[in-house]
């Protein structure tokens, strides 16, 4: 007679089929639930989630994949708004199961070098951390992304994040000087140089930046780091239309003042912040400018002077915050506006154009009118002063439905290439673009992108269905 087997318990098969220690791995519906989406409201589910501690477990997850015929989903903190971190199989034509590949466990800031102004951290560190930790030394990490207290430095390199200091700073690209990762083969390599400069052989450290975990997975960054800059001075200007508020954001740039931020907020966006969180916004406004200006204390009063001149011609209201106190409820006020939107409309959608800062007025008048001619409140907000405009599309119910959004994507995309912009100025393609990648990129330019892909990852592991469109 046979006794039957004592039925294995779910640690027991978990540790049989995981490439990580239990505590590292699960496929527990829980996780597989809160691992299935991010920020861009786009949703799927993984079969399982692994959390590598070390460069050499990421390896060893990806070879386990690979024998198991799963794909890979790197993941940071779920924050990016154009779906790269959601695991979706149907939209990706594939029938592979896939497991999510969160970094957040590899948090570690490894070494702050204060003589040659670098850092290294490990991918899961959230920037607002760096920042904090970096400021003990009297120095900052420019890329600032609103949401930095919650994103990942990793997911910030997949995505080459911005935020409103890239107008004077530049964006995540502009401080990376080395990465380590893991190609899908499972070959850990080191590209960049520690150094300032180094030209040796292609960049490939800039291509990974930005490449929306496709082509490897991130796990060690040095990165560029600045002094504190010695003042700020933080304005804030209140206009009667969003227009005026566009034409004093060119004139500024082209008036030669490169402020440290210049962020704008339309009426629709300084109700929905006065409605969710009231900070005292004035809310009967068009629009208004958050302006910071960073540097000495005499150049910067001298160029707060000359902003405050331009705005004035333009019939603005124009006051600086007196204290820190004032300036932190005038941030606030920005970094909620995403979730007050959210409290606005539910079903939200935010798209991310840049278009060159001569030719915000004519984006934001054209703005109004796609949200006339398809009868859909839209709210836009953002990094103006770059040109980096986050467009929200707010459907009032489900009338206004899929083909109708499609429609005014399309003119909004249109529109923002015949200015002589770009269809994502920071948030990347990811799923919710993928469609429309072909109105800014030739077919040629494809290929060579593919062509990337391929020779990175040859049989297609890594976070599968993103950026590219289907192949015709
Ligand atoms: C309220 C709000 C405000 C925001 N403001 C800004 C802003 O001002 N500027 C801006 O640029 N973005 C902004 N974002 C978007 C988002 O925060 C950024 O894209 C951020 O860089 C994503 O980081 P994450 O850790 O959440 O990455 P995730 O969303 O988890 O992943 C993003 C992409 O990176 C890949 N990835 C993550 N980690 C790795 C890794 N280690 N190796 C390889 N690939 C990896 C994923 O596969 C995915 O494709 C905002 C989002 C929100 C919700």
């Amino acid at each position: 007679m046979i006794w039957p087997g004592k039925e294995k318990s779910k640690e027991e098969k978990e540790k049989e089929t995981s490439p990580l220690p239990a505590k590292n791995f699960s496929t527990g519906p829980e996780d597989l639930l809160a691992y299935g989406f991010d920020s861009s409201g786009r949703t799927g589910r993984p079969s399982a989630v692994a959390w590598p501690q070390s460069a050499d477990e990421v390896a060893k997850v990806l070879k386990h994949a690979r024998e198991n015929g799963m794909k890979v989903v790197p993941r940071g903190a779920g924050t990016g708004m154009s779906g790269g971190a959601v695991p979706v199989a149907s939209q990706a034509g594939i029938s592979s199961s896939l497991l999510v590949l969160s970094m957040e466990r590899m948090n570690r800031l490894l070494d702050i070098d204060s003589g040659n102004l670098t850092v290294t951290v490990e991918p899961g560190m959230i920037n607002g951390r760096l920042q904090r930790e970096l400021s003990v030394y009297g120095l900052f990490y420019p890329p600032d992304p609103t949401s930095m207290e919650f994103c990942t430095l990793g997911g910030n390199v997949a995505e080459n994040a911005g935020g409103p200091r890239a107008l004077k700073y530049g964006v995540t690209a502009d401080y990376i000087l080395e990465l380590e990762a893991v190609l899908p083969s499972g070959e850990i390599i080191k590209t960049g140089a520690g150094t300032r400069k180094s030209v040796v052989g292609y960049n490939l450290a800039k291509l990974l930046t930005g490449s929306e975990g496709t082509l490897a997975v991130i796990t060690k960054i040095k990165l560029k780091v600045l002094p504190i800059p010695q003042e700020i001075i933080t304005l804030l200007a209140v206009f009667d239309s969003a227009e005026s508020a566009g034409h004093a954001v060119s004139s500024i740039i082209a008036g030669g003042t490169i402020p440290r931020t210049l962020e704008i907020m339309d009426r629709a966006s300084i109700s929905a912040v006065e409605r969710y969180s009231p900070t005292g916004l004035p809310h009967n406004a068009g629009a208004l400018l958050l302006i910071e200006l960073d540097g000495h204390p005499n150049t910067i009063r001298d160029e707060a002077g000359k902003i405050v001149d331009v705005c004035s011609k333009l019939d603005a209201e124009v006051t600086m915050a007196e204290d820190e106190f004032a300036k932190d409820a005038l941030w606030k006020a920005r970094r909620s506006l995403s979730p007050a939107l959210y409290n606005v409309c539910p079903r939200k959608l935010s798209e991310d154009i840049v278009v060159p800062p001569s030719r915000i007025p004519e984006m934001l008048a054209s703005i109004s009118n796609i949200s006339g001619k398809h009868g859909v409140p839209m709210a836009a907000f953002g990094h103006a002063g770059d040109g980096n405009l986050h467009v929200n599309i707010l459907p009032e119910d489900l009338s206004q439905g899929a083909s109708n959004i499609t429609a005014l994507l399309t003119d909004l995309f249109a529109r923002t290439l015949e200015l002589g912009g770009s269809i994502s100025g920071e948030h990347g393609i990811g799923l919710t673009k993928k469609d429309y990648i072909g109105m800014e990129i030739s077919p040629a330019v494809m290929e060579l992108m593919r062509g990337i892909k391929r020779t990175f990852d040859p049989e297609g592991l890594l976070n599968p269905g993103k950026i590219f469109p289907k192949e015709p």
